[in-house]
């Protein structure tokens, strides 16, 4: 049987020692659908010339990522978090991406309930432009060892939340399976959030135990403990058809042979999401 990879999509940061221009050739050579590109692959080139390379090469635009960050201590940070994001934005319109994903961001020390409202605000600062761009908002909730300095959205229940407060077609969720596996609420969240036509996206990769770096030791798919197919089952039970996104932080991935890891990244899709 051929691997179906129609829905494959696999994140710049996940193969990030290859800049976007070689990683475009190589998602498409290996017969990857889709690709979500990270704003730190775009420095220094002209936006809508790379997105009309994806599209020459036949790579569906899944998403930019990212935005957010919304929370800051003084009216000038905060002020700035606003112009990033609508930045981000004009970048995606520019890319021909669909969604911005954002990560909403914390500050330490500031109440996350604080945090939480400035997420809120901030993100209906942006809504304007996102409506005049037509591109939408997917917020990430972050696993709860990162509410100190990255989200105060930690789990699918917040997100909503916050999707119910401002109650607008483009703002949803982006789903990734790294941080909210293990949330004895995820069957109900993600039924709420399908529901109400929010899932927009759903990221995979695995949880490794130990895991020895907060941030970039996540594991391909199967090399740990989460149950990738259950969520796929949830997630598409709830009428997400979206993209399965493979987005992996990892110093052990980034320091091996990208091109193996591509095929195993494909491999690990048929096997284990
Ligand atoms: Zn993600």
């Amino acid at each position: 049987m051929t691997p179906d990879l129609s829905r494959l999509c696999v994140h710049t940061i996940t193969t990030k020692p290859w800049p976007i221009e070689v990683a475009m050739d190589k998602y498409a050579e290996a017969g990857i659908a889709g690709i979500t590109v990270w704003r730190q692959a775009l420095e220094g080139r002209d936006i809508e010339k790379v997105g009309e390379a994806l599209r020459a090469r036949n790579l569906s635009i899944v998403s930019l990522c990212r935005g957010g960050f919304f929370p800051a201590k003084t009216a000038t940070g905060l002020a700035e978090a606003i112009e990033d994001n609508r930045r981000a934005l004009r970048e995606a319109a520019a890319l021909g991406a669909p969604l911005v994903v954002l990560v909403c961001g914390a500050v330490p020390g500031q109440p996350l309930a604080e945090s939480r409202k400035r997420i809120a605000d901030g993100i209906a600062a942006i809504l304007p432009l996102a409506e005049e761009l037509d591109v939408r908002l997917g917020i990430e909730p972050l696993h709860p060892m990162y509410a100190d300095d990255r989200s105060a959205i930690n789990t699918m229940a917040s997100a909503n939340a916050v999707c119910e407060q401002l109650d607008h077609p483009l703002v949803g969720i982006a789903a990734d399976a790294y941080h909210i596996w293990w949330d004895p609420a995820l069957a109900e969240q993600i039924a709420i959030a399908g529901e109400k036509k929010r899932l927009f996206a759903f990221h995979v990769c695995d949880w490794l135990t130990p895991t020895t770096d907060l941030l970039n030791d996540r594991g391909l798919m199967g090399e740990g403990c989460i149950d990738l197919h259950g969520m796929r089952t949830l997630i598409e039970a709830a009428g997400f058809d979206g993209f399965h996104e493979v987005e992996i932080f990892s110093d052990r991935w980034w320091a091996a042979d990208q091109d193996d890891f591509l095929s195993r990244i494909k491999l690990a899709y048929f096997e284990h999401c």
